[in-house]
């Protein structure tokens, strides 16, 4: 089995959570086993040993998991971006909308400089609104965005389609339809 095959095999769905029709792509078998752990950190290690952006920004919750490994592993800082109300320093806030009612990310102001080159990532893209609000955050800063990550994309919610056609690239390792 190769790599990609088996991080798609090791995800866990579980139908009706967190409400009845969603399936939940469950990547926490993923984090659990060393071995696809490893081959995990691998993919996005091989994907920007090169590019080496400056920082990591990863998405609250699981965008820290992944990201802050990631980071440790190309030497360069991790920057949390983190639902409303859990920084202590001041912050640049971004709002968007969900199925109902909206949610509101931050980031410390000095997470980022101008001209920074940042690797934004999450563990999966649906709506694509958080990703985009990551990104809107980190160029209120003046950070370039060199990529959006993910392990899943749910490309029939049109998330991933939206990403791109605002100008972001994105790189993610398992489609579920
Ligand atoms: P979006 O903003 O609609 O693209 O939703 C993506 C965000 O919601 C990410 O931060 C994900 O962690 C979370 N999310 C939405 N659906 C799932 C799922 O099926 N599995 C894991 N996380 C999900």
């Amino acid at each position: 089995m190769n790599d990609i095959e088996l991080i798609r095999r090791t995800i866990r769905t579980v139908s009706d959570w967190p409400e009845p029709g969603v399936q939940f792509r469950d990547i926490t078998p993923l984090l659990q086993d060393p071995r696809t752990f490893r081959v995990l950190i691998d993919q996005f290690v091989h994907r920007y040993f090169d590019a080496r952006p400056d920082a990591i920004a990863g998405l609250d919750a699981r965008g820290f998991i992944i990201g802050s490994v990631l980071a440790y592993e190309l030497n360069v800082g991790f920057v949390p971006i983190r639902k409303k109300g859990k920084l202590p320093f001041t912050t640049v806030a971004e709002s968007y909308e969900l199925e109902y009612g909206s949610a509101t990310v931050e980031m410390h102001t000095d997470a980022v400089k101008a001209g920074d080159r940042v690797l934004l990532i999450d563990d999966l893209i649906a709506t694509g609104g958080t990703m985009m609000a990551g990104k809107r955050l980190l160029e209120k800063l003046g950070a370039t965005v060199i990529e959006g990550a993910a392990i899943v994309d749910l490309p029939e919610l049109g998330g991933s389609d939206r990403l791109r056609a605002s100008g972001l690239a994105l790189f993610t390792l398992v489609d579920f339809g």
